[in-house]
């Protein structure tokens, strides 16, 4: 099977979606971006333009969970393969909406499923989470390591790669690769692109900004009585642009194998929220005023990524440090105080 060339990513006006399609088209993909801007602003795809220096080759508003319109998009163009990045991540809203994050999360890829049939297309990249590792042991998971999602954004995650597996064990002609991402932060050095989540971020780093350029009071440090060393919980950050690079990488790979494959991405680093907070002081020049609060619902004590597998199968590693993602978080908020819609156009 060829590699792909014409990608439809959904959910490529987000976060993670807006760097990995720069990505693709600075390496001649043709990028279709399928996003219902529920989290996101269809002024990443302006960015998204701008900072490539190139088009996309289509913008489509729909929801995946719109089948007819879905459909109408995979009519247009001659889909290869589809990075599937839509959808909900935040671990509080979804354990105070769990059934909009089964409605969104699983919905959206059994729609998606259905019309790549309907259009011949069986190629997927699926972005999962480490955050069906659950509460298990401390130190670097494999991804052999059992799920034990914590809340409906990672059980729902857990859904959708049991129901992929599934398909793939019937259904021969697909081929799925799932990417369980730890925790992505960082922003394009360019300062264009970054994380601009509509209403109020609930991730980390997104508060960490606002806090340091003053956009908010003291950051709430959930939990600071965990069993780590300084308390307070560990994750494994990992910088967007490393992440949009695996999602190269992963599509380069698609075809090596058919069935499904599962990867880590992450930097096998673990980090704690005062390390974080400290490493964003120095990149901002300024101490970023915190308290301690209680532990969050839904919240683990410690999330981080044996990533040997994808340096192992396609060569891919992590090159950027904590210092950059904390830079390029804080260039961002600079260049756009209150997201792209103040930004630099
Ligand atoms: N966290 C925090 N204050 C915040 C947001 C997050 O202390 O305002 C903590 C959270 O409890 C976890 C870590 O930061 O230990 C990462 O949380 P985030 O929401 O960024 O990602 P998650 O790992 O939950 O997907």
């Amino acid at each position: 099977m060829p590699a792909p060339s014409t990608v439809l990513v959904t959910g490529g006006a987000g976060f993670i979606g807006s760097h990995t399609c720069v990505e693709l088209l600075d390496h001649g993909y043709e990028v279709i971006v399928v996003d219902n801007y529920s989290t996101s602003s269809p002024l990443a795809c302006l960015r998204i333009q701008r900072v490539a220096g190139r088009a996309l080759g289509g913008v489509y508003a729909v929801d995946l969970r719109d089948r007819r319109a879905l459909s109408t998009v995979f009519h247009e163009h001659p889909v290869d393969a589809v990075v599937h990045l839509a959808g909900k991540r935040s671990v509080d809203e979804s354990v105070r909406a769990p059934i909009e994050y089964y409605d969104v999360n699983v919905g959206a890829t059994t729609s998606l499923l259905n019309v790549m049939q309907g259009h011949g297309v069986h190629q997927l990249v699926f972005c999962s989470s480490c955050s069906i590792y659950g509460e298990a042991h401390n130190g670097p998971h494999p991804e052999s390591d059992p799920a034990r999602p914590a809340n409906p954004a990672a059980a729902s995650k857990w859904v959708c790669e049991q129901m992929l597996a599934d398909v793939c064990r019937i259904r021969p002609e697909f081929t799925v690769l799932a990417l369980r991402y730890f925790n992505p932060v960082g922003a394009h050095p360019s300062g264009l692109l970054g994380e601009d989540p509509r209403g109020e971020p609930a991730n980390l780093m997104s508060r960490l900004a606002r806090v340091a350029a003053g956009r908010h009071g003291r950051l709430r440090i959930f939990g600071g009585d965990y069993d780590t060393a300084d308390g307070t919980g560990v994750r494994d950050y990992i910088h967007v642009m490393d992440l949009a690079e695996a999602h190269r990488s992963a599509l380069a790979h698609l075809a090596d194998r058919t069935g499904m494959r599962v990867f880590n991405l992450g930097s096998g680093t673990g980090t704690s929220v005062l390390e974080l907070l400290d490493a964003f002081g120095e990149a901002c020049g300024r101490s970023v005023p915190y308290e301690v609060v209680d532990r969050r619902p839904g919240d683990v004590t410690e999330l981080v990524a044996d990533a040997s597998a994808a340096a192992r199968e396609w060569g891919w590693r992590p090159t950027r440090d904590l210092a950059a993602m904390c830079r390029d978080a804080w260039r961002f908020q600079q260049f756009n105080p209150s997201g792209y819609t103040t930004g630099t156009p």
